[in-house]
Parts: C-alpha cells; structure tokens; sequence
C-alpha cells in the first residue's frame, strides 16, 4: 500500500561517484592546472631528502577515512613514496570508521570486527591498507600527535609535541568531533561516552561488559546503530530523543514507526520529545541516572550520547571557514582559498552542484570519493568539479543470530510529497517527488540490482507518475515504474 505525506527537506548531502583518473600513472612532471598546485611548484623549497627532515612534499593531516583514500590514489599516481606524509591524532593507520558502531559492537562471542580487519579501502572492495602497507609505500606516518597550529606564511604545521613540520601542498582531513553535553550536567562522568574513534569504542566496550542498563541520547544514526548494538547485548536500552520520531531529518514520520516498531519488537524503550536536564552518578562517581525536562528520571549505569559532530576546524580557521554550515570552504576541487591547501571529508564545505547549493557531508562514501577527487585533480590535469550524489546508508541488526537485519540506502533530496511502498515484510520504499519529478529514494533491504537503479533515478529526476506509484502493490513493481519512467 502507498501512503502520501509531506516532508521537509534534509538540507545535506553525501555521495558522488568519482571516476578514477585514467592517468593514474601520470609522471610528476605533469603540472595540474589547479591554483593549488601551481602555487605549490612556485613555494616549495625541496629538500635533498624528503624524509631526511622537517620538509615534506605532500602532507595530509588527519588519518581517517578521507586520509585513507587520500593516501591511495597518491599511490597510484606513483606520487607517495618518499614524499607523502600523515600526521595524524590517533595511533591506528586509517580505518573504515562506520565499522565502530557496526560490526565492532557486536556482542563479543558474535565475531565483532577489530583491527587490522577494516582498515581502508577494504570498505569500498579495495586493498587493506595496514600499517605495514604505508611503509611499503614509503608514506611517513606520525601518529598520536595532533595538529596544534598552522603558519600559512611559512608553510609548516606544529604539532602536540612541537614538532615543526613543512609541507608543499596540504590536504586538511581531520573530519569531526562527537558534540558534547556539558560537563555541568554531567556530560564527562566515568561511564557516559562519546563514539567517534577505535578508542572511544573500546571504552564503550569496556562498560557495556559490565553494563546492565543503558541509554541513548539522540535518535539519529549513532543513536539508531548503538541501539541495535545494546539489545544484541542484551541489555536493558533506552533510547531518549528530542524529536517525535527516529531519523527526523530523512525519514517520514510513517517510515520511522516501522523502524520504530521493529527495534520495539527487538527490546528496545523509546522516549520522544524528550530532553535531558541532566547526568547523575551515584556514590562512586560512576554515571547512576538519566534525568528528563520533565522530572523523570531513567536509571543507566552506561549513557551514550549521540547527539551530532562538529567540524574539526580549530587549527585551521585561517584557512577560510564557511560561517553557516560550518567547515572549511573549498571549491569543486577541494581547494581552499589558500593556494596549496586542500580539505576534503567531513570537515569540507563544498559546492554541491547538482542542487546548487554549499554543503557539508558527514558521510564516509563523501569521504571517499572526495578524496580521491581532490588528489587527482592535485597531481593530473583533472579539471572538472566534484558533482556529488547525496547518499545516506544504515545496517543494524546484522550479527549472527538477529531475528532480522536491516539496511537501506537513500539516494537524493528528500523535498517534496512522498509516496510509500511496500510493508516493511522485509522491504519498504519511500520515493520524494517534487514538482513532478523524483528527487529522492530510500529503499530497505534491496537486492542489490535494485540498490543500484537508486542513484540513477536520483541523479536523473525523472518525471513520475506519482498516483501509478500509489497503487503499486509491491516495491518491484513501484521500482519498476520509476525505472520505466527514466526511459520517457
Ligand atoms: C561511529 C560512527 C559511525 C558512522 N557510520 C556511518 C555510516 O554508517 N555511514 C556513513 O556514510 N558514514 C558513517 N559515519 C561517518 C563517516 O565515518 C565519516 O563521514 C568519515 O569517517 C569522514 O572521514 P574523514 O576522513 O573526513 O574524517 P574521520 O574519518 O573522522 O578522520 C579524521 C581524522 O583526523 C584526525 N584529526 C582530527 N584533528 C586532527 C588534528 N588537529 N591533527 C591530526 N589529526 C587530526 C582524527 O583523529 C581522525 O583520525 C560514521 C561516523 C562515526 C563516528
């Protein structure tokens, strides 16, 4: 059955194809036409060595999932030996982030995922780059040691322990950090976690070992997936959220009252439009309670607060910030307006050209691809802009011994009507028409056929006939009319 509804839109994005160069092996000698890399040829001052000191070619700053990508297509331009450096805060060689509240949380006799496991690119189907692979690949690696502040004049970066680093062309992926609660209302007792890195992780693993009772803040992706984890668990979870309903920014209020119903049937508690006054620990110190607006109170013994990111811009603000989406602003080749400097990832605010508008996107196939188009358009003579396809994915439920899993895939920009298809047994749709065309697809747990007709509707905006999609009688066939109408 088909259900009609208005939605607003999700003012955010994720997902673009990026076509790998077909010069990967271009020589060095091949200057890119981006201001960037000019500039960097004129400045640039070599060093006999470029391992032998402070002077480093190429260096990227944070070692995440961009840093990852980053780092593998300098390698296939043959650029990264004995030139490219990371310098990152964490001690691990970049990994596959969305693992940490995915397979990593997985109850400890269900096979979780750890390192070396899914370290990049293993998530996109490509070569698992362990420590080891950056040494092969003559990549000098500083972990553990953040960026601290950056000399644009001078071209060097200081780090934690005060090394002085310079660079010839920087590329800035140091993604985001977990938004806090304020250590006022308790937001840093022993006991209430923050999930951004392997370590954080680990924390959380460490008090859900010894857990009973748990409570989410925040009803969005981390919230969702940290959930779905907790129950696998078996332990006592709640989920507190502001909102009326999971997901608010991409699902519709019917959408989310499946996914609701289904985490329900999984053990689950859910409190909407509730907010937190604040924290408590008991006697020990140790978190005890949850305490709501509204006098109530929830007892927890681990609270995980997934509440949104920010951009992790605070040595870099004198590269030029975007004042209302935050983030560093780049062009459609990552460039920020510091001849040389690059940012790519989370932290990016860029233009996303097929909706005309700046955005930034918390999303690790942006991430990808975002770093390999800035790399490319760096080291050969790849001049096209970044066109992204917003992309938003889940998987919950997935380990051995779930009654069900769950993944979806959206596609697109949720503005418009919304047609719905489907009865969650086990697949829904959820098509966004506006002004008669499609704009937006989520799609649950597709074959795989049907994930990829996704982008292409997205990316196409077809005009559809939106009372034939009502009165579809099953996904495939409401599939199949908008797949038709990409032929009209
Ligand atoms: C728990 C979790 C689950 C997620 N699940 C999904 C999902 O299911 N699907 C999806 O599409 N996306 C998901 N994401 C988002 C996705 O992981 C990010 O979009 C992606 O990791 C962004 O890559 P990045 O390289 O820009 O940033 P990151 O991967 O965050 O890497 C940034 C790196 O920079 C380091 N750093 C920060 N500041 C400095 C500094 N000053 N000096 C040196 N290093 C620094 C950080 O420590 C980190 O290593 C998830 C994110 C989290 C945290």
């Amino acid at each position: 059955m088909a259900s009609l509804s208005n939605c607003s839109s999700l003012r955010h994005g994720v997902s673009l194809w990026c076509p790998q160069s077909a010069s990967l092996t271009r020589a060095r000698t091949q200057v890119s036409p981006s201001i960037g890399f000019r500039s960097f040829r004129r400045s640039y001052v070599v060093a006999s060595s470029a391992f032998a000191n402070e002077n480093r070619e190429f260096v990227i700053v944070g070692g995440g999932n961009a840093a990852g990508y980053a780092a593998r297509t300098f390698v296939e331009h043959g650029m990264a030996d004995g030139r490219l450096c990371i310098v990152s805060k964490e001690v691990y060689a970049p990994y596959e982030r969305p693992t940490l509240t995915k397979a990593y949380l997985f109850p400890l006799d269900k096979k979780p995922a750890r390192l070396p496991g899914f370290h990049t690119c293993v998530g996109s189907g490509g070569e698992r780059q362990t420590p080891e692979w950056y040494k092969e690949k003559g990549i000098e690696m500083f972990h553990g040691d953040p960026v601290t502040s950056i000399d644009i004049g001078k071209q060097t970066l200081t780090t934690n322990s005060g090394k002085i680093l310079k660079y010839g062309s920087l590329v800035v992926a140091t993604g985001c950090t977990a938004s806090r609660l304020p250590e006022k209302i308790g937001g840093n007792l022993p006991g209430v976690h923050y999930i951004r890195d392997v370590a954080d992780a680990d924390a959380l693993i460490s008090s859900l070992e010894k857990s009973q009772k748990v409570v989410i803040v925040g009803g969005g992706y981390i919230g969702m997936e940290v959930a779905a984890a907790a129950v696998g668990w078996k332990l006592d979870t709640t989920i507190v959220f502001p909102e009326n309903h999971l997901l608010q920014r991409l699902f519709t209020p019917s959408l989310a009252q499946r996914y609701e119903e289904l985490y329900q049937e999984n053990g689950v508690k859910f409190l909407k439009g509730a907010s937190i006054k604040n924290i408590e620990s008991g006697s020990d110190g140790h978190v005890a309670a949850v305490k709501l607006e509204d006098g109530s109170t929830i007892e927890a013994d681990t609270v995980i607060i997934g509440i949104g990111a920010k951009p992790a811009v605070s040595s870099f603000e004198s590269l030029g910030l975007n004042t209302t989406i935050g983030g560093i602003q780049v062009d459609g080749q990552f460039r920020t307006r510091i001849p040389g400097i690059f940012a790519i990832g989370d932290v990016a605010a860029f233009p996303l050209k097929i909706y005309d508008r700046m955005t930034r996107v918390e999303h690790v196939d942006h991430a990808r691809k975002s770093a390999q188009h800035c790399v490319t358009a760096l080291l050969s003579a790849q001049t096209h802009s970044y066109d992204y396809l917003p992309y938003f994915y889940s998987r919950v439920f997935e380990y051995e011994g779930s009654p069900r899993k769950v993944w979806w895939q959206f596609f697109g920009d949720n503005v418009g009507e919304t047609v719905e298809v489907g009865n969650f047994d086990p697949k829904i749709a959820t098509f966004w028409i506006d002004s008669g065309k499609l704009k937006g697809v989520l799609l649950e747990s597709g074959s795989s056929e049907e994930f990829q007709l996704l982008p292409k509707l997205a990316r196409s905006q077809p005009v559809v006939d939106k009372a034939k999609l009502q009165n579809a009688s099953s996904v495939e066939e409401a599939l199949e009319i908008a797949r038709s109408s990409l032929k009209d």
